[in-house]
């Protein structure tokens, strides 16, 4: 049996995703052929609302870290997050170097810098092809929400394999760059045996919109505006940014930006070449911005997706040092709030139209287009690529489904198709391609602060009991021989009721906790284990009659 699997795995191709799959976000996949590995995008995600207190959650790399002497490289289809989020962390592992364009590893170089780290990075222009091992990569421009975007076409010793990267179709991108059909069309008639495909809006019929129609809905937003507009957005959609500075200087307006994370990737754009500004003095200082009138004023900031500590919710909560919102401000939110933070972009929202500001939002305006593709778009690349096989990726298992629809209404057999969970292995050679028996590590990973990985399920499930009822501590000293209560119990609690004002409630328990060890004592109880199980039963019971609630209770006992 050994020898047959390693026969078989001769000259096969694996490819593993590692995260992206049945989530949007963390985006990293895997291809293998004998002793080479590369590594397509190396993102992180968001915690959803179960995972108390973790900051963000990366892919597992157990599987990289025992292979890392056969990994070439990490190659990079774009600067978004959930692509290249997780890469400090992947290089505080194994030292590999990363490929990316010239924007996207801008924007890797500034985490590293956040991280300590110095990476080996090599930039790659649309156009170029790096050869890795036994895999060639091309790297082929495509139009996304951010600027300098690629898919890539992955040759390999089985054949060819073509990953779309997060893409749109956008006949009149900003920086007048579409996609490179001509190419897209050229790998369809060559021949592509697998194609990797961006689910995210498969369930939505159409087109998604150019980015030219914000750039139209600003302008006119202006036009009739005597206010100061104020426009949060997010600060990797350089072009974005590229459009509402543009659309300031039409109008006669001056820009200030406000928001760490918008400055540092505007100063970055600006450096890179991604965004122009026509004139050094169009952009004035936040905190002189009291000079100037409000009608010749724009303000550019981050927070559209309402996080709690960013500029725009601070100056929806009156806490932003240089700006007070007034009656009369223009807030635009330049985005659609990501599912999960709808309520807090609702509560920002909220809090301006209290403060007198007219809010413009995407419910009421066609201030934000999206950047990813939409049935009609999906079936253009389908139709121009014509894989053999076909896995759909970037997405809830929703989207990758209705993204399998899709590619069967175009003809495609549903046996051809490969819908796959995080951690399962494809393996592919000439003439057969089918899911492994294999599978790699692949759970989420959580960062806590400083912890990477040292919070797992047992601590979440405390989390989410401390976060529901609460904690109850009762303390008490006891002589160890005879089980005599020496001190105490006494009963703390945290989350679980306001004591001043149930101090009966407490009283009483403190009771029951004293007769159940007394009762230990009486009938010779002595391992305080048991004492505790004894306790924790006791006071379980009790608090639910009384309170109906699961407050997590923790006895502590001190030897005299
Ligand atoms: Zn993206
Ligand atoms: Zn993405």
């Amino acid at each position: 049996m050994r020898i047959r699997e390693r026969k078989q795995g001769d000259g096969q191709l694996k490819l593993i995703p590692l995260g992206g799959l049945n989530e949007i976000g963390k985006n990293i996949t895997v291809l293998e052929y004998k002793n080479d590995m590369v590594i397509i995008d190396c993102g992180m995600s968001f915690p959803d609302d179960e995972m108390y207190g973790i900051d963000i959650v990366l892919p597992d790399f157990s599987y990289l870290i025992k292979n890392a002497e056969k990994i070439r490289g990490v190659f990079l289809t774009h600067g978004h997050e959930d692509h290249i989020g997780a890469i400090p962390y992947l290089l505080k592992e194994i030292r590999v170097p990363v490929y990316g364009t010239r924007l996207t590893l801008g924007l890797v170089e500034n985490k590293l810098k956040e991280h300590g780290i110095k990476g080996n990075l090599k930039t790659v222009s649309a156009g170029e092809v790096v050869k890795l091992g036994p895999f060639e990569i091309e790297a082929i421009r495509t139009t996304h929400s951010i600027a300098d975007s690629l898919c890539l076409s992955i040759d390999t010793p089985i054949g060819k394999i073509f990953h779309t990267g997060d893409f749109k179709i956008d006949y009149t991108p900003v920086d007048g760059e579409p996609i490179d059909f001509q190419r897209l069309a050229q790998l369809g008639r060559e021949g592509v045996l697998l194609m990797l495909a961006d689910s995210t809006n498969a369930e939505r019929k159409g087109y998604t919109a150019s980015e030219k129609v914000v750039g139209e809905t600003l302008e006119s937003i202006f036009r009739g505006s005597e206010a100061r507009i104020i426009i949060a957005s997010f600060s990797s959609n350089v072009h974005r940014v590229q459009r509402i500075i543009d659309t300031a200087v039409m109008f006669g307006r001056k820009v200030a930006v406000s928001g760490r994370s918008m400055i540092n990737v505007l100063n970055l754009a600006i450096e890179l070449g991604y965004v122009k500004i026509p004139a050094a003095e169009i952009l004035v200082d936040i905190n002189a911005i009291k000079k100037i009138p409000d009608k010749e004023l724009v303000i550019i900031t981050t927070g559209s997706q309402g996080e709690p500590m960013s500029a725009l919710s601070r100056m929806a909560n009156n806490d932003h040092k240089a700006v007070q919102i007034r009656k009369g401000d223009m807030v635009i939110l330049s985005s659609t709030p990501i599912p999960g933070n709808e309520r807090t972009v609702s509560n920002v929202v909220n809090r301006l139209f209290e403060q007198g500001a007219d809010v413009i939002y995407s419910d009421i305006a066609d201030i934000h287009v999206s950047g990813h593709a939409c049935a009609e778009e999906l079936k253009l690349i389908h139709t121009l690529i014509k894989p053999k096989y076909f896995m759909p990726v970037h997405g809830e298992y929703r989207h990758l489904h209705q993204h399998a629809v899709i590619a069967e209404s175009l003809g495609m057999k549903r046996d051809n198709i490969f819908i796959l969970e995080n951690g399962q292995v494809l393996n592919l050679s000439k003439n057969r391609i089918n899911m492994s028996r294999e599978i790699v590590p692949a759970a989420p990973v959580f960062v806590d602060g400083l912890g990477v990985g040292d919070v797992g399920n047992i601590v979440l499930r405390d989390r989410r009991l401390l976060s529901e009822s609460g904690l109850i501590i009762v303390v008490a000293s006891i002589e160890k021989s005879s089980g005599e209560i020496v001190s105490g119990p006494d009963i703390i609690s945290r989350g679980f009721v306001y004591v001043r004002e149930n101090e009966d409630l407490i009283e009483s328990a403190r009771i029951a906790v004293e007769q159940r060890l007394d009762k230990c004592r009486e009938n010779g109880v002595r391992d305080w284990g048991a004492m505790k199980n004894a306790i924790r039963e006791e006071l379980r019971d009790f608090i639910y009659i009384k309170t109906r609630r699961n407050p997590v209770i923790l006895p502590i006992f001190m030897e005299v």
